[in-house]
């Protein structure tokens, strides 16, 4: 029975290791769809920053409550996890808890630790629930929110709690079969576990055993379903949170990326400087579609939580206008997956006849950016959506020429009057004549 277990575990396993790998490249696959992006040295501001924002989840705390609960959640999900190595062992090796004999009283410390954690997240998990359903926040339920990521945040979140609950049970049961079944050494005192012991008090040993076996099995095969699927959610942030904060732009929140081709062009037109040799041709302005974006762009897409606290923000989406941040992040992603998927089935790719930009992205979403930068100050993982609305502005601008009228009239004067005003350089100051 242990062999076929271990046989049963092993399986398990590679199933699920398959299932990851494929996964993680397809995801590679689809970053690697953006332009190159060399990560501009000052290797310790960046580490700072997966420290104090992905690790210590400094920007969640400008909004305390959602905040605290959302860091039980996460720490539960680090420790616990460790109890998991433990699983891995004991499921190979047809062993039981292998770690209490050797670790002793520590041992029964670190499953009460992990049982409090347990507690924890199921509570911050109910009130998540709570929130999302019942209290129904504006900023889940908004016009991008639809079907597919509310069920998929409820999803994660009913997951999270019967996996907790699967713990809890797993421990009362085998608290009640130590000194009744030679499989189960001691733990010491379970305290939440414990509690729940009575619920199960007249039961026999064997059914005891299919409690905590099935519980077992239950707990390890759903956190390894859940690696799976959370390659498919927007809980891929509990992984990209790290690589994203560290390629986060550092400069001022106000820079704009210049083009150096149109730069140099610039400056040699007003004769500053005279170009040293022949411009490079410039590729396209600006981004149409996922390919003219750079990697570190469409990874940030892969990370969005889709918490919606960029469009909670954003004046453009205040004043009742189509942009949202959060939309723009999804709708890369779902581009990228798109392409992703046309391509794994030798289909056409990025030439499947759609664009980001129009397809996904409409011209009135980005018009309506304000360049206010309040989305990018509100993200808690250091996503840039700006940064990508200005790309494929850049590129309706200055490729298709199709800006709003105005905008139009604006870049012309700012041609020819050095100006946004229709008035020439030396008409400008008439108005100082009159003043005696
Ligand atoms: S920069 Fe644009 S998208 Fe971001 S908050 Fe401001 S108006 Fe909204
Ligand atoms: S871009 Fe940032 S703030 Fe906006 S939904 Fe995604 S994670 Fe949240």
């Amino acid at each position: 029975m242990a062999i076929a277990q271990q046989i049963l575990f092993l399986i398990t396993l590679a199933v699920a290791g398959y299932f990851i790998g494929k996964r993680v490249k397809r995801l590679r696959a689809n970053i690697q769809l953006g332009k190159p992006f060399s990560p501009m040295g000052e290797p310790a501001a960046r580490l700072r920053n997966v420290l104090l924002v992905a690790f210590g989840q400094q920007k969640m705390f400008k909004r305390f409550l959602p905040a605290f609960f959302h860091l039980l959640i996460y720490v539960g999900f680090l420790i616990i996890n460790v109890e998991v190595l433990e699983f891995i062992i004991d499921g190979l090796a047809g062993t039981h808890r292998i770690f209490a004999p050797f670790l002793g009283s520590f041992y029964t410390v670190l499953m009460n630790v992990f049982e409090f954690l347990a507690v924890a997240v199921l509570v911050a998990c109910v009130v998540f629930l709570l929130r999302r359903n019942v209290a129904h926040l504006p900023r889940f339920w908004s016009a991008e929110m639809t079907r597919w990521p509310r069920l998929d945040a409820n999803l994660i979140l009913g997951i999270e709690i019967v996996l907790m609950l699967a713990i809890l049970t797993m421990n009362a049961a085998d608290q009640l079969l130590q000194g009744q079944h030679p499989h189960y050494p001691a733990t010491g005192k379970l305290f939440f576990s414990s509690m729940a012991k009575p619920l199960f008090d007249g039961l026999s040993v064997s059914a005891l055993v299919a409690l905590e076996r099935g519980a077992w099995w239950f707990h390890i095969v759903g956190i390894l379903g859940f690696s799976v699927y959370v390659t498919y959610s927007k809980h891929l942030h509990i992984f990209m949170a790290f690589p994203n904060t560290y390629f986060a732009k550092l400069e001022a929140k106000g820079h704009i990326n210049n083009m150096p081709v149109v730069t140099r062009e610039v400056k040699s037109m007003l004769g500053l400087e005279t170009a040293a040799s022949p411009a490079a041709e410039p590729g396209r302005f600006g981004a149409k579609d996922i390919h003219d974006l750079s990697w570190n762009q469409l990874m940030a897409a892969y990370t969005c939580t889709e918490c919606g606290r960029c469009t909670s923000e954003c004046p453009a989406n205040l004043t009742g206008k189509k942009l949202s941040p959060r939309k723009i992040m999804m709708d890369v992603r779902d581009r990228m997956e798109d392409v992703g998927a046309s391509l794994e089935k030798g289909g056409p790719g990025l030439n499947d006849g759609k664009t980001l930009l129009g397809d996904y992205i409409t011209k009135e979403e980005i018009n309506a950016c304000t360049s206010c930068n309040a989305c990018v100050e509100a993200c808690p993982v250091l996503i840039n959506p700006l940064e990508i609305i200005l790309e494929l502005r850049r590129y309706q601008a200055m490729e298709e020429s199709s800006s709003p009228a105005q905008w139009n009239a604006m870049f012309q004067n700012v041609e020819t009057n050095f100006a946004p005003w229709k008035f020439s350089a030396s008409d400008r100051f008439n108005w100082a004549k009159e003043i005696k």
